[in-house]
């Protein structure tokens, strides 16, 4: 019989944030199936009992906590001293944490210091023939694996995005609350500020239903033999406007600006998706003015439904890689869909 521990923290309004919902959806599944299987949400933060209230109506055994100022901060030190302790109070055998990047810079340290094991980037956790199994991609998500393991603690970081996140009714939530004493070195590093994409818009939605990729062809001499980067920059930034999708890049194009080329100013390499980008998670997804590459298309392995658009018949998208092309110009194509969405 195992026992569940969810560990999150809440974000700096007091709530916590989509990723850790969905953690916590995955374990009260896995409770679900496993009869007397014991839960308990473990909570870090400055103050967290908004947080545990938020979902009060969830069927956790018990909330525990560990508080204070010193623990506000996404700092290793803390966060792993906050972790350990709560994993040791209740004697965790599973522990859930969403793979954001506070949590996977201390899960792999805690899974040392309790001797347990970690398995990151996770996209499904179910029982099967009375074990507890764990899903996930390699090799930048080109094969999927299904992994069981018998030591425990075992760590499992789920991957924002991958799974649903329930419905939780705001209630009383009782917090036990654990004393982790902190030495001065465990409090040396702050966090002195939060340094954002330049870019001019938010142009990164995870939650969106729709990914546009812009790729190079945007920055390519057209029909009439020039370049049209100011016509593609209000056709992109227009498109995103009315349909409130988000933003991706090829390689390519983001790489454009280190060669010192004209490009499209509020594309970084956070935009770029693939086998050297991200992999980001959306119900459909738009290509336009790129090729479909391979390292490319990678990075495509979580959108629904593909659709681009490309002058290049013989494409790679044109390949199985997309579930409908358009050969045609983007320019013309995205110009009509906008006019489309800002119609009266
Ligand atoms: C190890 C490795 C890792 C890589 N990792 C990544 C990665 O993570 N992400 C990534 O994106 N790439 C990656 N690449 C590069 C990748 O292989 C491709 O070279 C790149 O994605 C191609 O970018 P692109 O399609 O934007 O540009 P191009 O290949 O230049 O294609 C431009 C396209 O625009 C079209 N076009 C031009 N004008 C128009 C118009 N008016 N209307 C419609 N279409 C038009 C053209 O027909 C053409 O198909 C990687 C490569 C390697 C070797």
């Amino acid at each position: 019989m195992e026992t569940i521990l969810v560990l999150s923290h809440p974000e700096a309004g007091g709530a916590l944030a989509k990723p850790a919902l969905e953690v916590l959806n995955a374990a009260l599944t896995l409770q679900r199936s496993g009869e007397g299987t014991k839960l308990f949400v473990g909570l870090i933060g400055e103050n967290i009992q908004a947080a545990a209230e938020s979902v009060a109506n969830c069927a956790a055994t018990k909330y525990l906590g560990v508080t204070g100022p010193e623990f506000s901060q996404p700092r290793y030190a803390t966060d792993a001293a906050a972790a350990e302790a709560i994993c040791k109070s209740v004697r965790a055998t599973i522990v859930m944490v969403p793979a954001t990047a506070r949590w996977n810079r201390v899960m792999a340290g805690v899974a040392q210091r309790l001797g347990g094991r970690i398995d990151t980037h996770v996209t499904a956790v179910m029982v099967g023939e009375g074990a507890i199994a764990v899903r996930r991609w390699y090799y930048r998500q080109r094969m999927e694996a299904v992994l069981v393991r018998t030591p425990r603690p075992w760590i499992i970081g789920i991957d924002p995005g991958a799974l649903p996140a329930g419905e939780y009714v705001r209630g009383p939530a009782a917090v036990e609350m654990i004393s982790v004493p902190l030495s001065e070195a465990a409090k040396r590093t702050t966090v002195v500020g939060v340094r954002e994409s330049a870019a001019s818009v938010q142009t990164i939605r995870p939650d969106a239903s729709l990914l546009l990729v812009a790729g190079a062809g945007w920055t390519k001499k057209q029909a009439d033999g020039q370049t049209h980067l100011p016509e593609a920059e209000k056709i992109i930034l227009g498109f995103l406007e009315a349909s409130r999708a988000s933003l991706g890049s090829s390689k390519s194009l983001v790489d454009l600006s280190g060669e010192g080329q004209a490009v499209l100013p509020f594309l970084s390499h956070l935009n770029q998706i693939g086998q050297t980008g991200s992999t980001p998670r959306h119900p459909k997804g738009l290509s336009t003015c790129c090729h479909g590459e391979e390292p490319h298309t990678v990075g495509w392995r979580f959108i629904g439904e593909r659709r681009a658009i490309s002058l290049d018949p013989n494409c790679g998208w044109a390949r199985g890689k997309a579930d409908v092309l358009y050969v045609a110009d983007a320019f013309k194509v995205m110009t009509t869909v906008n006019a489309l969405l800002t119609a009266p």
